[in-house]
């Protein structure tokens, strides 16, 4: 075997997929988990629902490398996300939009507001929460403090344990004030869920004669040689903490049962206001699953303890992106170690990100 690719994430099967289809060269991609796919991994429950074992996860990407790269592997529904959200007991849509200012307050008083904000914004205009806080206005100003306080005040401390002021700016920006009556979380031009599952499109990446793949391995466990190694693990493990830890928020996600078709309308409802979790996912409303049955994740954020629990989001943070700038320094000392992926690089990429990456990592080397 020429290559060792480490995690068979996205991030790795891609870059294993790429040598052993271009490069025509053998790969061994190996998984300290028992399956493929990483955080994307899902499969078909008892009662035939996809089940998203990690969080619901939506395709989307404007990129068309990755959606030409990522659709050789598997068909696509035309799914575009919605999120509901219950705010002081009222169900609307997030990102907060026109339609959310007409379902939270009362018509004249939404109108006024309507009014004001496309005096100031041009329509469609996407506006981070930090950003939209600046208002001089003093109905602007009303409803900037409303949409932080109900949307991400809570929903933030609960998911990174500070306030949105002390996470970085980009994260809450991801969910931005949208002037816009479109309902969808993403805009982007090619969105969708995989018919047989994101499981299904990775084991494809994977499946080639030049590609052997090995689950339940660890890193540490690998005794041969290759002539390069790209590592889709923590870059802080690989280098045996010497710096100090990277730290992590983590996710535990309660699953639950339910004898009944539907438990609630949508496939994501969030709850900034209300109780220990953030949201809560239905799986069926993905690929339209059909059963009497239902099943429901409620999602609890939680600090990364080693050990303990699984690494799920980089924290970007000055501070964070120092130590890993260390890392990376010690990295670019190593003859033909790589890293990639969310974990790899310690930043905070949706799948087509990670894809992407993967991709150009591989037209650098080759
Ligand atoms: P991972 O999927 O984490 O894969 C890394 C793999 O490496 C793992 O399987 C791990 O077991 C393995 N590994 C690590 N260390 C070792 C070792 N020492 N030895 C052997 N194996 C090792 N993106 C979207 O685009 N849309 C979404 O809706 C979306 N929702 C998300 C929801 C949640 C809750 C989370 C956490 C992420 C979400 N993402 C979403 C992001 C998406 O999960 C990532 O972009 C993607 O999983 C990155 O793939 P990766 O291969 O880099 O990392
Ligand atoms: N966010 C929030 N309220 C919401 C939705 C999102 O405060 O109802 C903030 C929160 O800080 C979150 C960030 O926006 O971590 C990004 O949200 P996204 O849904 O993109 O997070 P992910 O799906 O990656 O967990």
């Amino acid at each position: 075997m020429k290559s060792l690719v480490v995690g068979a994430g996205f991030s790795g099967a891609v870059i294993a997929n790429l040598i052993a289809t271009k490069l025509n060269e053998t790969v061994l991609v190996i998984d300290k988990k028992d399956h493929i796919a990483g955080n994307c991994y899902d499969y078909r429950d008892t009662n035939g629902i996809m089940i998203h074992k990690y969080g619901s996860h939506i395709f989307h990407t404007n990129n068309e490398k990755v959606w030409n790269f990522i659709k050789q592997f598997g068909d696509f529904n035309q799914y575009m996300h919605k999120v509901i959200a219950i705010i002081d007991g009222i169900e609307t849509t997030i990102p907060f939009n026109f339609n959310t200012l007409y379902d939270v307050f009362p018509q004249t008083m939404a109108k006024r507001l309507e009014e004001k904000l496309l005096e100031k914004f041009e329509y469609n205009k996407k506006v981070p929460i930090l950003e939209f806080q600046k208002q001089d206005d003093e109905d602007l100003k009303f409803l900037a403090n409303y949409v932080y306080e109900k949307v991400f005040l809570h929903y933030t401390t609960k998911q990174w344990g500070v306030s949105p002021n002390d996470v970085d700016g980009a994260v809450t920006a991801r969910v931005p004030v949208y002037l816009s009556k479109d309902d969808r979380y993403f805009q982007d031009k090619y969105q969708g869920i995989p018919l047989e599952g994101y499981t299904k499109l990775v084991e494809n990446m994977l499946n080639h004669p030049n590609i052997e793949v090995r689950l339940n391995t660890d890193y540490k466990d690998i005794t041969e040689n290759f002539d390069r190694v790209f590592y889709t693990g923590a870059i802080d493990e690989y280098f045996d903490y010497e710096l100090g830890q990277l730290p992590y928020r983590s996710v535990n996600f309660k699953f639950e049962e339910y004898d009944r078709e539907f438990y609630q309308k949508n496939s994501v409802v969030n709850y900034p206001c209300n109780y220990d979790f953030t949201r809560i996912h239905e799986y069926k409303h993905y690929l339209n699953d059909k059963s009497d049955k239902t099943v429901i994740a409620k999602e609890y954020s939680e600090f990364f303890d080693l050990g303990k629990n699984e690494r799920y989001y980089p924290i970007p943070k000055d501070e964070n992106t120092e130590l890993y700038n260390k890392y990376l320094e010690k990295s670019k000392r190593l003859n033909n170690v790589y890293f990639l992926g969310r974990l790899g690089d310690y930043k905070y990429y949706d799948m087509d990100k990670a894809i992407l990456r993967a991709i150009e990592l591989f037209e650098e080397i080759a």
